[in-house]
């Protein structure tokens, strides 16, 4: 029985209490690869999501912070970064998913 457990097992903990117990990735000091590969990708979103925010963030947006931020956008979602439907959710209304409201 080895006495050192915490120290070789994932200490990922999920939503309902339990512990992953895959075996912790040799150079990762506490996740196994699956969640140390899942905490890089949602690490790499976050800051995607800054560098995206920061195009956007003054009160007057050009259009080359426009096409910087939807660069920005396209090479998250490329990169696995970014889900495809946040991507689309975040480019704009689209006429066959999300149609503009009728002037009444
Ligand atoms: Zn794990």
């Amino acid at each position: 029985m080895s006495t050192n457990r915490s120290n070789d097992r994932c200490s990922f903990t999920f939503a309902d209490g339990r512990h992953c117990r895959t075996p912790r990735q040799t150079d990762h000091p506490y996740l196994c690869s699956f969640h140390a590969r899942k905490e890089a990708q949602a690490l790499a979103g976050q800051e995607a999501g800054k560098d995206i925010a920061y195009h956007l963030s003054g009160s007057y947006v050009s259009a080359c912070d426009l096409s910087s931020a939807l660069g920005r956008l396209f090479a998250a979602v490329a990169q696995g970064q970014v889900k495809p439907k946040t991507a689309s959710t975040l480019s704009g209304p689209n006429p066959r998913t999300n149609p503009a409201p009728s002037p009444k």
